[in-house]
């Protein structure tokens, strides 16, 4: 088991911030991320309004984010975590590949976008199923995808995707399209997408190599890929076991980003709030960097 004073869990905006402010402390700590460093950020095609960023994407924001780490020698870490139990002077983080024995954690866990509600989904993961445009759109160069949502970050990913296949399907499952009105003028313009309204996916059918249709009302539409972005799941999963105060699927933090089990603060989209953003994530999670680290002190 490794020893450190904070774990930070999460690199979106929040955990980042919380680290860049830990550094800065002196203090000891690591930042752990499961999967895609920089979290939504790798999503936001377009941001206007992050004060003095000016007209931006989120990848802009994280490629700045990331040489803000390397100039401070902060390394991230991988490490899906799995669960954090209480001990009699902290906690240990399990991730799935080591454990950490901590004094304080900060979650910033964001809000998982993703919700795995269509039959098929889980299934084809990776094998034609992808919540990345960015990530994986160079895959279907040429063929027919689906985009299943009616969010900006579906707006933007179909619109990204169009440039790069032959048919893309954006499959809304309201009777019109909600997001941005320059977005939607956008959508209306291509040419290769169709929109589907009022319309549910009830299927993703795939082979061994993966996904070859979508099902919806009884017909198949032949698609190699298709990328669902319904729903919002929570990520406070891994809080089962402390069980802190929750609102739903969000956790009650106090002003300094504390919660209700000394030791444990929470920072970004997963506390419940008013104003999920990302000037709020990173005022998160400088709060409960300071947070964290006095805590610790006042324990020394
Ligand atoms: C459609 C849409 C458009 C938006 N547009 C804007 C905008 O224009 N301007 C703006 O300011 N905000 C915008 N936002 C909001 C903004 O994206 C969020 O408020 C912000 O990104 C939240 O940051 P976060 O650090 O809390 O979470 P995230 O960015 O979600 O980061 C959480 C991180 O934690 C990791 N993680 C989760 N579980 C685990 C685990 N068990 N173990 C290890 N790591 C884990 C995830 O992989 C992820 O990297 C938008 C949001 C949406 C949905």
């Amino acid at each position: 088991m490794k020893k450190t004073d904070i774990v930070i869990i999460g690199s979106g905006m929040a955990g980042i911030t919380a680290a860049i402010y830990l550094r800065r402390a002196n203090a000891n700590f690591v930042i752990l991320e499961g999967s895609m460093v920089g979290g939504m950020l790798n999503q936001l095609k377009s941001i206007e309004n992050f004060p003095g960023a000016g007209k931006t994407s989120g990848s802009d924001i994280l490629i700045s984010l990331m040489e803000q780490l390397r100039y401070n020698n902060i390394p991230l870490v991988y490490g899906n975590v799995q669960t954090i139990l209480k001990e009699e002077d902290g906690f240990e983080v399990v991730t799935d590949v080591e454990s950490y024995d901590a004094k304080a954690v900060i979650v910033a866990t964001g809000i998982s976008q993703i919700s795995k509600t269509i039959p098929g989904e889980e299934k084809f993961a990776g094998q034609g199923v992808s919540y990345c445009a960015t990530c994986d759109g160079n895959f279907f160069k040429g063929a027919d995808v689906a985009v299943v949502g009616n969010n900006n970050i579906a707006l933007e990913e179909a619109l990204y995707l169009s440039n790069l296949v032959n048919k893309l399907y954006l499959v809304c499952p309201d009777e019109k399209l909600t997001g941005d009105q320059v977005l939607i003028e956008k959508i209306d313009a291509a040419k290769n997408v169709e929109v589907i309204l009022d319309t549910n996916v009830d299927e993703i059918e795939g082979d061994d190599f993966g996904v070859i249709g979508m099902k919806i009302s009884g017909k198949t539409i032949g698609i190699s890929g298709i990328f669902p972005y319904i729903g919002k799941k929570s990520t406070t999963q891994i809080l089962n076991n402390l069980k802190p105060e929750m609102k739903g699927i969000f956790v009650k933090a106090n002003e300094d980003k504390s919660t209700n089990i000394p030791g444990l603060f929470v920072a970004g989209d997963l506390v419940d709030k008013k104003v999920k953003q990302l000037v709020t994530a990173a005022g998160d999670g400088a709060t409960a960097a300071i947070s964290a680290d006095n805590y610790c002190k006042l324990l020394k």
